[in-house]
């Protein structure tokens, strides 16, 4: 087995690693090189901000992390998997058991209540367990709003379902895409507060955000630039760079 092959150490605490991992495009100008070669190591626990201009690769960077795409070459590791070494179906159950999505546009079902949208999350477990639904809403302080319909709920509430959904399988990762883009300054800081109580109980967070306040409440911030990593900026003693 050469050096790049090898598995990385689950009792260490690195819980998603890339290895040069690249992905390109072929466009009608060429070839874009959305990521290039790109080396990451995320800690478990760890509270992560990826930032950069618009075209900097960071929403490939995000689907990669989130087993939403492959990388043309280099690897993607995540809580001591190889991604790419699993089919489509186990990388499905693997995404759903593994990492929990909050995107700034919500992506509630509009006909569906807040519970129901929580509960369509715990698809891949087979059984849809409405208390464990009801406990996630909980978790956000949204069980009274559990029969709302989305167009019932303010932003916030919207993005606290989202949140609530993202919870349900218990993911040790949660990727974030610009969670605070829609909300306003009293919805931000409900959120962020949130995101910071979960971060607090384990949950590795990748967070995609232009507000550098946001970035702030963050380990560690990682630039993007033309699909490469050009800065590392630590904020606390625990992230690892
Ligand atoms: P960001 O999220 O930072 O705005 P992206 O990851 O969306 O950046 O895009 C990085 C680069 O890859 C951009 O130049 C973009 O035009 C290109 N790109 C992204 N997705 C595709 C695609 N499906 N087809 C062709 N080019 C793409």
């Amino acid at each position: 087995m050469d050096e790049s092959q090898e598995p990385i150490d689950s009792a260490q605490d690195t819980i998603i690693e890339l290895r040069e991992a690249t992905r390109q495009y072929k466009g009608r100008a060429g070839e874009v090189r959305a990521l290039d070669s790109v080396s990451l190591s995320v800690r478990r626990g760890e509270w992560l901000a990826i930032t950069g201009p618009s075209g900097s690769g960071k929403s490939t960077l995000v689907n990669l992390l989130g087993c939403l795409d492959r990388a043309d070459s280099g690897s993607v590791w995540i809580a001591g998997k190889d991604v790419h070494t699993l089919s489509r179906q186990e990388l499905d159950q693997f995404r759903a058991e593994t990492v929990g999505f909050i995107f700034q546009q919500f992506h509630l079902i509009p006909y569906l209540t807040a519970l129901e949208n929580v509960m369509l999350a715990q698809y891949f477990h087979s059984i849809t367990d409405r208390e464990e639904a009801l406990a996630s809403l909980r978790r956000v302080g949204l069980e009274d709003r559990a029969a709302h319909l989305p167009s019932e709920l303010s932003g916030g509430e919207q993005q606290r379902v989202c949140i609530a959904r993202a919870l349900i399988n218990q993911p040790p990762v949660l990727l974030a895409d610009e969670p605070t883009g829609n909300l306003d300054a009293a919805n931000q800081e409900i959120v962020t507060g949130l995101l910071r109580s979960l971060n607090q109980m384990g949950h590795t967070i990748l967070m995609v955000t232009h507000d550098p306040a946001m970035a702030q409440m963050a380990d560690r911030i990682v630039e993007l630039q033309h699909g490469r990593i050009v800065a590392e900026r630590k904020l606390t003693a625990t992230s690892p760079v």
